[in-house]
């Protein structure tokens, strides 16, 4: 078994069993650790053709690994859709963690950064990449002196078998946009330019950085990567609950015993995975609402604490896990206020580029500030707003007013 990946999973499992959360400072792995471990032996295996591309895709493919950071697109199927365009083809990998709720990229970064970079490297050489951007959050200061110290030692002693090289890998820093968490608002910040969504198509896997074919990856699908590789598809595929498949890296937050970031079985619901993995509720304190996905995920009830936490269970109802960033509220806590606040947060953060989210979000933002709300009137703005905003974010900004009106009708009556 790859010593790494083995560590890191069972040393996450752990952590987790063991209480810690994302306050505690972590063991952090450089590269002379991650090597001694046997760091970087699949990467050789795969440059000295002991593993194929083909053998590589399958197992992504098997896995059933999908894009980490939200949208939930199958990993392999991207690899191999930029892989069959024309090169040059680059790499965009986000950092940029601005989701409310959101630090799971940041908690593995600062404890197993060549994890990542190995899973970046093996992705490189799969895809065919000639060039790396890896766009980090301002604000992770931390993790950017981390990253450009390993990212400098990788260079200067690369782990590659004779006659391979590394392709280029440049660090890029965010300036605190929320918006430049969507891909291809990152990728026009990555060119110097203001972070605003592209219209697509074209999308970014044909037409991306500079003009190229671009592999657009969240930090941790790359993470898995190594990990996946030595455990085998089945081993990944077969972590899920209840008829879903993968591990899911809950960050969790909010009115429960042990908040952090909880790796857990895809598919566990609410319930299980306060219960289970999060000591339950603190004490005094009685489940009421949780947030599945951070700010633009929804808000659902209690009542709906029994289903299964994945991407595609929750658009039934109107919801999505995006990102995995679970709120929890308590019965001391109301689903009003945080509606109140997730909006004064979309109108802060949107680019203003289209009309439906630059004045939807403020025109909702004061309608909501009301004490009686016109659910018609947001009805109707919300569903503008859905239908012509350009980007996720004015399409799903309504997502928290909308169930507020939709399972919480007793605080609007009250
Ligand atoms: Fe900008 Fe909002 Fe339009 Fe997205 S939906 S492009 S954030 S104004």
């Amino acid at each position: 078994q790859h010593p790494i990946a083995k560590a890191t999973v069972e040393s996450v499992q752990a952590a987790v069993q063991a209480g810690a959360t994302t306050h505690e400072p972590a063991p952090y792995q450089d590269l002379a650790a991650y090597r001694a471990a046997g760091g970087y032996t699949l990467l050789a295996e795969c440059l000295t053709g002991v593993r194929d591309v083909e053998s590589v895709l399958q197992t992504l493919e098997h896995s059933g690994l999908r894009g980490l950071g939200g949208a939930g697109f199958p990993a392999g199927r991207k690899w191999r859709i930029v892989r069959g365009a024309p090169g040059p083809r680059l790499m965009a990998v986000n950092i940029d963690e601005g989701e409310p709720g959101t630090f799971k990229d940041r908690t593995y970064l600062e404890q197993h950064p060549h994890l990542f970079l190995e899973g970046l490297l093996i992705a490189a050489w799969a895809v065919g990449i000639e060039a790396c951007y890896i766009y980090l959050r301002d604000e992770y200061h931390g993790c950017r002196a981390l990253l450009e110290r390993e990212l400098a030692a990788l260079k200067a002693a690369p782990p590659l078998p004779e006659g391979h090289a590394l392709p280029a890998i440049e660090l890029r820093r965010g300036a605190g946009a929320y918006i430049c968490g969507e891909e291809s608002a990152m990728i026009e910040s990555i060119e110097g330019k203001r972070g605003m969504p592209r219209l697509r198509p074209p999308y970014v896997a044909q037409v991306g950085l500079f003009g190229r074919p671009t592999l657009e990856h969240n930090f941790e699908t790359l993470y898995w990567v190594p990990t996946l590789l030595q455990r085998g598809a089945a081993w990944f595929a077969g972590q899920g609950r209840h008829g879903r498949k993968g591990l899911r890296s809950f960050s969790v937050s909010g009115r429960v015993a042990k908040p952090g970031v909880h790796l857990a079985p895809a598919g566990i619901t609410l319930q299980e995975l306060v219960d289970e993995y999060c000591g339950g509720m603190l004490p005094g304190h009685t489940l009421y609402a949780y947030l599945p996905g951070g700010a633009s995920g929804g808000i659902l009830p209690a009542s709906m604490a029994d289903i299964p936490l994945d991407f595609d269970t929750l658009q039934p109802h109107g919801c999505f896990i995006g990102s995995a960033a679970v709120m929890v509220l308590s019965d001391q806590d109301r689903v009003t206020d945080a509606a109140r606040n997730l909006m004064a947060f979309f109108e802060h953060e949107s680019c203003g580029q289209c009309t439906p989210c630059r004045a939807g979000t403020a025109k909702v933002r004061e309608l909501i500030a009301q004490p009686v709300w016109d659910r018609e009137l947001i009805a109707d703005l919300s569903q503008v707003m859905r239908d012509a905003s350009i980007c996720g974010l004015g399409q799903a900004a309504p997502n928290p007013v909308d169930c507020v009106i939709k399972y919480f009708p007793q605080e609007l009556s009250a």
